[in-house]
């Protein structure tokens, strides 16, 4: 069974034949790339990608040789940072995937990077549906 990723809005979506475990990386480029407290990324091989709306993506050179893609009409990020000039394989963003999906994260890197505020979730409490805390939260 193929694995898509769409964006939020539904403009962009990529299709893989395959992919590769889920890497969580903390750095601070990733984070603000992907809009949480790490990016989750994967690996396919870039002829067995399928995309609809390419046209949509802005393309983001966030290093000198490494450009990063999202959706211009709703920001959702939809790959990692690839090669200007690329190789066989592509690195897709996790975020975007929709379920299911036949991978797990596998590793976590840049973990010096880890934002303060993030120290894991154990402590705090977990709701299945919406935090009733949302209605009182104040600065
Ligand atoms: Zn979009
Ligand atoms: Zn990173």
């Amino acid at each position: 069974m193929p694995v898509t990723g769409t964006c939020l809005c539904g403009a962009v979506r990529f299709r893989v034949k395959r992919m590769s475990g889920i890497v969580e990386c903390h750095c601070s480029m990733c984070r603000k790339a992907a809009g949480g407290h790490a990016g989750f990324f994967f690996v396919a091989m870039r002829d067995e990608v399928t995309w609809d709306g390419a046209e949509h993506l802005t393309v983001h050179r966030s290093s000198p040789g490494l450009e990063r893609s999202f959706c211009s009409r709703c920001g959702t990020a939809m790959t990692g940072a690839n090669l200007v000039t690329p190789d066989d394989t592509i690195i897709l963003a996790a975020n975007a995937l929709d379920e299911p999906v036949p991978a797990r994260v596998i590793a976590s890197e840049h973990t010096a990077s880890k934002a303060s505020w993030f120290d894991g979730h154990d402590a705090a409490p977990a709701c299945e549906g919406p935090w009733p805390g949302w209605r009182d939260l104040k600065p």
